[in-house]
């Protein structure tokens, strides 16, 4: 499971306007990867921390949650990975 880029732990209540986290499927189904998205409150874009189900490579980024379904690309092995069920908190 990957871990947030800072500490969850010392968050001030309210800093986040959006947090999730969640597994990520292969091909074969299997919950191979998972998956953060945040957003600051003043950000403009979520952020992402992910490893690839595919290549277990961990990688970051922008992710635009403005149009279904939300997909993020991995950097590394450039696959697309549909994020399912993403809910705000
Ligand atoms: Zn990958």
């Amino acid at each position: 499971m990957i871990q947030p880029p800072f500490d969850l732990k010392k968050i001030k209540p309210g800093e986040f306007k959006y947090f999730s986290r969640r597994l990520l499927t292969n091909k074969e189904g299997e919950e191979t990867g998972s998956i953060i998205v945040w957003k600051r409150g003043g950000d403009d874009d979520h952020s992402y921390a992910m490893e690839c189900p595919y290549c277990q490579e961990e990688g970051k980024g922008t992710v635009d949650l403005k149009k279904r379904p939300y997909r993020v690309r991995c950097p590394n092995c450039n696959r697309s990975i549909a994020l399912k069920k993403l809910k705000d908190t």
